[in-house]
């Protein structure tokens, strides 16, 4: 049976599920989304990924045509009909389609749109070994242009930064920001270990407040590792004993090399490796 996708409640086989040319989101990246993971059948942190979709869209004036609760329940419902416990959801909700022009209020009908699917972001290999990474000349938007706290349908500051990775053989390139200040990787949210304590770059550094971040930091608190939320330089990314990404298609991958240098002894480091562990059992308990 071909894939199901939901669209505004209804269930459509992937070659059918289609929305018009003129939504704005497609128009002018006029929308919002989020990336959730379901783990044995349950999707992890619902209620998070669902307030931060509300809170983007609330940033950009879009009123989400239904409530929390019915959003979760299609959500659920779109994962069974493709009978996926183990996967990826794509929920997106776009301004909807209207007359040419950027005005919003020319719109009716926000579309919403669930994919639920499968994700491979990096091979196994990277997971055991670590990735290679770059610092991207481009900067992450500037929190008064776009703030990077909305996660929007116009991720191309972000592509731009990739491309710049893939162009250096990495998959994944870290982004500073404005004042040259460690933002965040172009889809992760980044860690670093220092004497044995875990830093991440504070939200004002015009970063998304990820999900798994905020997992992540929890989980190290309670295993008593120290954290804090510090700004953080390029020089403490070299420096760094250890180095790890997050994010709800990533989970935690270690950082072995930035910009071709060495970080710590090269392989992914004991901080690192609890992390992940901890992070497997929360997810798969
Ligand atoms: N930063 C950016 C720019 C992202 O797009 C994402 C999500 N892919 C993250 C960080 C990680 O956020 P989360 O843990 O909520 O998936």
């Amino acid at each position: 049976m071909a894939l199901q996708v939901y669209i505004s409640g209804k269930l459509f086989d992937k070659e059918d599920a289609k929305i018009s040319v003129y939504d704005h989101g497609l128009l002018y990246g006029d929308g919002v989304f989020e990336g959730l993971r379901s783990y044995n059948g349950k999707v992890f942190r619902m209620a998070e990924h669902l307030d931060r979709l509300w809170k983007s869209a609330r940033a950009i004036c879009l009123e989400i045509p239904l409530g929390q609760a019915a959003l979760a329940q299609a959500v659920n419902e779109t994962l069974a009909a493709n009978n996926i416990k183990d996967g990826y959801v794509r929920l997106i909700v776009t301004r909807g389609a209207g007359a040419l022009g950027l005005d919003p209020n020319r719109t009716s009908h926000p579309q919403v749109i669930i994919i639920a699917d499968h994700i491979s972001l990096y091979p196994q290999e990277m997971y055991e070994h670590g990735l290679e990474i770059i610092t991207a000349s481009t900067i992450r938007n500037h929190p008064q242009a776009l703030s990077p706290r909305i996660k929007s349908l116009n991720y191309l500051n972000n592509i731009m930064a990739k491309i710049e990775g893939l162009q250096a053989g990495c998959q994944e390139a870290l982004m500073m920001n404005h004042k040259g200040e460690v933002a965040e990787c172009t889809g992760d949210n980044i860690f670093i270990v220092q004497r044995g304590a875990l830093l991440t770059p504070p939200l004002d550094a015009g970063i998304l407040e990820g999900i798994t971040r905020d997992a992540v930091l929890q989980l190290a608190a309670a295993a008593g590792i120290s954290t804090a939320e510090r700004t953080l330089i390029r020089h403490d990314v070299y420096t760094a004993d250890e180095v790890f990404l997050t994010g709800s298609a990533a989970e935690v991958i270690p950082v072995v090399k930035i910009d071709s240098r060495k970080i710590g002894d090269g392989k992914p480091g004991p901080i690192t490796r609890d992390l992940t562990a901890r992070f497997h059992e929360l997810t798969r308990q």
